[in-house]
Formats: structure tokens, sequence, C-alpha cells
């Protein structure tokens, strides 16, 4: 089944403004290319977020240290081979394949995976009666219909549960609909008692197909911790970054280091299981209660022979929501494996974890029994998981609450005083609750420490144009820089950057044309990365351009060049031009006779902000839009 199957591409408002203004509009002049200056970092956690942060700090000349409270790596990334079989206690799939780093990750680590199709399905009500084909696709179809609907209804202070039994009550207690709500929604969100009846859908989701791990996607850890100095039973229980290096305290010892990567679970945080001196900011703090952290137990049962359909996915409709609902069939990619993996979420899913083997047993054979009759075998083995009462997670992953908003993620991510730095899934506000999104959100904060790290590299000119749905970049180099490539990198806060691109150098003084066709709605930050023929890495300033909603239909482009305002249209000669505050205030306001396509207006001293544009032109059209100053 689909996690994130139904969860769209959004945007969140308006990104923060850097908090580091210094990496923002440095512009220190340096001629020689620079290396990171040497710094030391402890990465606390070594699950796939701090492994891959450890990875690439090193690679970029960092000395690392991760300090790991269990007794091996990987965190939610476990796999239990003792049955013979690859059980994932943690992640199992890869939840779309084109464009997730995970793919690439799991190719280099010999992961290897299989399609699991999601139209191979049967699906079974109570007394074992068949569910057909067309009543599934039906209530499937009006499940993803109410997903719009609800959307329009609900509150930061209501919960999914509420909003939906007010408008679908009959859906509520319909044992079909019960299935759809608990695998589409409580597996990723949680209790629906407590999922936001705001943000339930929010995120982003790679294309592709699902993918399911088949030997184990322990693999990617293992192939991340490779050459990494990873002390493993260092238990981390306070951090105090009140002096210039973070001390971190583990067992009783205290280590030093220029910089902290907190990469603990959400769990973890919410049970103050590190004590942090000074406090943690309030903002970090309310995040750190608001975000929710779901609850999802996996069982994986063998038997020596296989009585059930060879379908990938067997449903069931209990009652009981979240209760066993679904059975993966393990022999469609394991021949040899006669095994079924099923699944518990959120209440039904913690009250598992206090019953015994043989009471989990029972209740799943209930299950079994009446879609296949009495005669079925018993299993011959069980494993299982607690995710909720482990200390090293306390839950499975973090979701969308009633009171979290999308912002409490940033939060989440923030940096303190440019020493403590967080990862793990639940800091990314667009791929949380995945092994996709604490990889990311592992790379972002290695970036960070990076680039704090480096000097920037000046450039001649480097300038932004958005125009309509694209965004230009334009530089040109200094001479005497003996630039390898550049690669462009792009974010939504000026904080956290991804690449977006490459380009060859073409030696000195040489002007580079580069055309972004995805900008963020809102302000765009971007940056060079620059390598230079020795692989040396330095970073450009960071600017930005602001796209906005309407841009589609502006025919009027401006742009700012040192103090100058440009405005060109692209239908008409312009006759008039004002510029105003975001407040309403006008500031200029300025007449053009008729002459020109372009029009450059003078505006000294104009301070950083976004301010809009009017224009008319000599067919009697006016157009509006925004610019960023910065
Ligand atoms: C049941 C389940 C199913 C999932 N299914 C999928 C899936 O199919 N696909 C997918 O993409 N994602 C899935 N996920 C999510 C994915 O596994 C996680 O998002 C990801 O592994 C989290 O990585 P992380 O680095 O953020 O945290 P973790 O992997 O949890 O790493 C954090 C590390 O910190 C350590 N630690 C904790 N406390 C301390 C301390 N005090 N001192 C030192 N170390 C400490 C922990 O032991 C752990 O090793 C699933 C997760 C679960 C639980």
């Amino acid at each position: 089944m689909k996690r994130r199957e139904f969860i769209n591409k959004t945007f969140i408002g308006l990104p923060m403004l850097m908090s580091n203004p210094s990496l923002l509009w440095g512009t220190q002049k340096t001629n020689a290319m620079m290396r990171p200056t040497p710094r030391s970092v402890i990465v606390i956690g070594a699950g796939i977020s701090g492994l891959a942060a450890a990875k690439k700090l090193q690679e970029n000349g960092f000395t690392v240290t991760v300090l790991e409270a269990q007794d091996r790596i990987g965190g939610r990334l476990r796999t239990n081979r003792t049955l013979g079989v690859a059980f994932d206690e943690g992640a199992s799939w890869i939840h779309g394949v084109t464009g997730n780093p995970i793919t690439t990750l799991a190719q280099q680590a010999g992961m290897t995976t299989f399609f699991t199709d999601s139209s191979s399905r049967k699906a079974y009500d109570i007394g074992g009666a068949l569910i057909n084909e067309t009543t599934l696709d039906s209530t499937e179809t009006a499940y993803n219909n109410m997903l719009t609907t609800l959307r329009n209804s609900g509150s930061l202070t209501q919960s999914f549960e509420t909003v939906f039994n007010n408008l679908y009550p009959t859906e509520a207690t319909n044992r079909l609909w019960k299935f759809f709500l608990s695998t589409f929604m409580t597996f990723d969100r949680g209790d629906l008692n407590n999922t936001s009846s705001l943000y339930y859908n929010e995120g982003l989701k790679f294309g592709g197909e699902e993918r399911i791990s088949t030997n184990g996607y322990d693999t990617i850890p293992t192939y991340l911790a490779t050459g990494l100095n990873i002390q493993l039973n260092q238990r981390v229980s306070s951090i105090n970054y009140t002096n210039s290096t973070v001390a971190v305290t583990h067992n009783g010892t205290t280590s030093q280091a220029d910089y902290v990567l907190v990469t603990v679970p959400l769990g973890v945080l919410k049970n103050n299981a590190i004590a942090f001196t000074p406090a943690l900011p309030t903002t970090k703090q309310t995040a750190i209660q608001k975000v929710g952290m779901n609850c999802v137990n996996k069982f994986l049962l063998t038997w020596n022979t296989a009585f059930w359909d060879n379908e990938q996915y067997i449903i069931y409709t209990p009652e009981t929501r979240d209760k066993f609902n679904y059975f993966v069939n393990v022999k469609r990619f394991h021949p040899s494996v006669n095994a079924l993996m099923t699944f518990a979420y959120a209440d039904y899913g913690r009250q598992t974890e206090t019953m015994t083997d043989a009471q989990v047993i029972a209740d799943i054979m209930a299950h079994l029994r009446d879609i296949y009759g009495n005669s079925i075998p018993e299993p011959t083995n069980m494993l299982r998981t607690r995710w909720h009462t482990n200390e090293n997670t306390y839950g499975s992953y973090a979701y969308t609450a009633i009171e979290t908003q999308m912002q409490h993620f940033e939060d989440l991510a923030t940096t303190i005083n440019n020493k403590v730095f967080f990862a793990g899934e639940h800091t990314h506000i667009d791929y949380f609750s995945t092994a996709h999104g604490a990889y990311l959100s592992g790379i972002r904060e290695a970036d960070k420490m990076i680039a704090l790290a480096t000097l920037p590299v000046e450039l001649a000119t480097f300038e932004a144009y958005a125009k309509e749905n694209e965004v230009t970049l334009k530089w040109t180099t200094e001479a005497e820089r003996n630039t390898k490539y550049f690669t462009i990198q792009q974010s939504r806060d000026g904080q956290t950057f991804i690449d977006i691109g490459n380009v060859n150098a073409k030696g000195a003084n040489a002007v580079y044309d580069f055309v972004d066709k995805k900008p963020f709605l809102g302000i765009n930050y971007y940056r060079l990365k620059v390598n230079d023929i020795d692989e040396e890495v330095s970073y450009s300033k960071i600017i930005s351009v602001v796209v906005d909603a309407s841009f589609a239909d502006i025919k009027i482009f401006p742009t700012i060049i040192s103090d100058n305002l440009n405005i060109a249209t692209q239908n008409g000669k312009i006759t008039d031009v004002q510029v105003l505050n975001m407040a309403g205030q006008t500031l200029l306001h300025q007449k053009y006779n008729n002459e020109n396509y372009n029009a450059i207006i003078s505006i000294a001293h104009l301070p950083t902000g976004i301010y809009i544009v009017k224009a008319a032109n000599n067919r009697g059209e006016m157009r509006t839009s925004k610019i960023f100053k910065n």
C-alpha cells in the first residue's frame, strides 16, 4: 500500500529570512579558492540522517565523531534476518523511485528492491466476503474526493476525525472506509482524533514505482558508515553550547567540538532525554511539542506452506480500525518464503506493545481464519516491533497533529548560534516521516556547516531575473579564476540549499546563463558552489528573486540592478510606473511619455524588502508585479 500516495505538492507561505545574515550577504574578497576550514563535529545518532551528514562532512575535511546510543547503526533502518529473510522493522519501501535520492543510494549500497503493485490486491470483509474491485475503486475515488472537500472545513484546533465525522457520518462507520482511512491516512498521519484537519495532506512525494527492499534497508546505513568514526553504546544525556565549542556528555564523559548535529528522533526530544544548556529556544520547544509522533508497528509471520491468495496485498476490513487490516504477501518477492507482513497503527499499534506474542498471533489468525477458514495452520514464527516504547525513538515518525503548523518543521530544523544543528526526518518540511526526508535533512545540515566554514567566492556580477515561471541566473567570473564547474543551488529559506544544476566553466571573465524552470512561489534564494580545478570548493554570496503567484499573467519584468529599478514590458510602451511598499503606500509614481518598452528608475537607498510594481502601457493595460530588493 502506498504511503503518501495522495500527498500533493503544496507551497507553504513565504519562507523565513535567514537567521545568519553574515552568511547571506557575505562578500569577503578572496582571490585564492578556499577549502572549508577544518572543523570538528559531533553527530548524535547513527541513523540515515546522521550518517549522511557525517559522510559528507568527512569528505569535506571535517573531523567527525558519531555517537550512537545503541549497539548498532541504522536507527529506524533496521533489518532483522533471524528467520532467514530480511524483515525491515522500520522503513521497507522507497516511496516513489523517480528523483528519490534513496534510489541512487540503494544502487550504490547494493540494496535490491521489488515493485509492489498496489493494483494486485484482494479485499475481504467480515465473514470472508470478497469485496469486488468496483466497490474498492469507487470507495477509493470517494476517499480521494473527500480529501479535497475536508480541507475546506478544517481548522487548526479541530481533529481530522471531528471534521470527518461531521461531514461523513455514514462513511465513519463503514468498514471499507475505515480501511482506507487507516492505511492511507493513519499509517502516515497518526491517530485521526489527533491528526490536523488542515494539514493532513501536506508534503511532497516522489513519482514512480513504490519499491520494497528485498535484502534489507540496513544495507544503506552500512554503506554510508564505511570509514566513519562511530562510537556505539554512547547515549548522549546533555549538550552545553554556552562556550565557543559545544560540550556533549555521553555515558559520563564529556566531548567537545566546534559543531554538534542532533539527529535523535522527535520522540526522544519530546521525552527530554537530552538536557540542553542554555535551554532550547521557545520556538524549538513549541515545535517539539506540537508536531505529532505516530506509532506504526510491523509483524512478520511465517508458515510451512502458503494458504493465501497470490496477490501482493490481502486486505481485511475489521470493525476495529488500524488493526491488522492488510497483509503484504512476502512470497511475491521471496518465492521460497511463506510469509506475510502486517501492521498495527496509532492507538491500536500502541496497544499491541502490551500484548504477548500469543495474544498478537491469536488476533492476526482470527482475521486470516475469517478469510481462509479454520483449517489454516498456525504460524511457525513471528517477528514484531515495539516502536512506541523503544527508548531510542518513542514512536515511528513525525506527523501533522492538531495545532501543528508547517512552520514547526522549519523550527525543528533551525540552527542555534551557528553551533547546534538539527537533522532527522522530523526536520524536513516536505519529506518528513520518510527515509529520503531523513537523508536529505542530513545533507542539508552538512551543507550548512560546510558553507559556514567556507569563505565566499567573489564573482564579478551575479544576478537573478524572474520571468513568468522561470528564473534566469546570470553571472560573470573574475579574471584569474581557475574554475572547473559551478553547481547552482536553490533554497526557499536562504539556509537549506539543494543542487539544481551544473554549468561547466568556460574560463576567466566568462558570462554564464542558467534558466531554472522550477522556482518556488515567493522568494527564491540562489547561490553558486564553485569547484576549482583542484576540486576545492567555495560558495558565492546568496541572491534572491521573487516569483509571484500571478506572474504567468504579468507582462512586465521588473529587475533591480545596483540601485536602479528596471522595468521592461512585453507589449506596448510604458506610460506610467508606480512603486509601492507592502503596506500599499506609494513610494514613487512616474509618468512616461509613451517613449519606450523599457523604463529605468533610480531608487537609491531603498531598504531591503518586497515591493509592488505597477506599470501601464500605451495600450491601456495595467500590470502588477513584485520584486525583492536585496
Ligand atoms: C515502522 C516504520 C515504517 C517505516 N516505513 C518507511 C518506508 O517504508 N519508507 C520510508 O521512506 N520511510 C519509512 N519509515 C521512516 C524512516 O524509517 C525514518 O524516517 C528514517 O529512518 C529516520 O532516520 P533518522 O536519521 O531521522 O532517525 P533514526 O534512524 O531514528 O536515527 C536516530 C538515531 O539516534 C539514536 N539515538 C536516540 N537517542 C540517542 C541519544 N540520546 N544519544 C545517542 N544516540 C541516540 C537512535 O538510536 C538512532 O540510531 C518508517 C519508519 C518506521 C518506524
